[in-house]
């Protein structure tokens, strides 16, 4: 796909979330999916509402917090978007990776079903924002992940931690239990803990290792363009 063609309109401003899911859906049509660690509600939230039919999609570790799955029950039941859940490979059963190879773990249980659940579509919504901390700081709205062949789109860039909990409020949506419990970045239960206040939002993940990423937003991408109609 051309990467112009992905253009997020001049008259779409970067923060209005609700337009760009708009314009993604009209754009990509049944090539568009999202994909959600249900950290929070907003973004599944905008895409049942301003993008209706667009799968939404839960990548299960195997590792998935009660309460996370919680809140995916709670906000299927709510909204009936379509839920496509995909699992690690046949073969792959819970062990103890986890504890001495992240990278492979995350490989065998994020890495392969995402590219499973992308297989076939042209646009991929994600939920990843800037202030999410230093290696998303840059993170656009709109780029092209040539390494997988496909138009992210991040609704949700320019968004303020504020901002966020404001659209919470403003449209009654659940929470996921452990944000009020210290979780400001949820993933894994063996691989996030609570942080302190003043802690960077995502020091609670892979704590004490050399590791910030799962590899679902980090990719030998050769071609990532902020892209934006002139
Ligand atoms: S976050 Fe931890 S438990 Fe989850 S897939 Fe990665 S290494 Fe495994």
């Amino acid at each position: 796909m051309d990467v112009l063609t992905t253009a997020l309109p001049t008259g779409i401003a970067e923060d209005d979330a609700a337009s760009v899911v708009a314009w993604a859906a009209a754009t990509f049509g049944s090539g568009l999916v999202l994909t959600a660690s249900f950290e929070d509600p907003v973004l599944v939230h905008l895409v049942a509402t301003h993008a209706p039919g667009t799968p939404i999609v839960v990548l299960d570790t195997q590792y998935l917090f009660a309460e996370t799955k919680w809140l995916i029950d709670n906000l299927h039941r709510r909204l009936g978007f379509p839920l496509e859940v995909f699992e690690p490979a046949a073969g792959v059963v819970p062990d103890d990776q986890w504890q001495f190879d992240v990278e492979r773990c995350c490989a065998r249980r994020k890495v392969e079903p995402l590219s499973r659940a992308l297989s076939g579509r042209s646009g991929w919504i994600t939920g990843i924002r800037r202030v999410d901390g230093p290696t998303r700081a840059d993170t656009p709205v709109v780029q092209y992940d040539a390494t997988r062949s496909i138009t992210k789109i991040n609704p949700l860039a320019a968004w303020s931690d504020e901002r966020l909990d404001q659209y919470i409020v403003d449209h009654a949506l659940p929470r996921n239990p452990l944000t009020e419990r210290g979780y400001p970045s949820i993933g894994c239960w063996p691989c996030t803990r609570s942080v302190a206040p003043g802690e960077d939002k995502r020091a609670g993940r892979w704590s004490g290792q050399n590791k910030t990423e799962c590899g679902l937003h980090v990719s030998s991408v050769t071609m990532i363009e902020k892209v934006r109609a002139s």
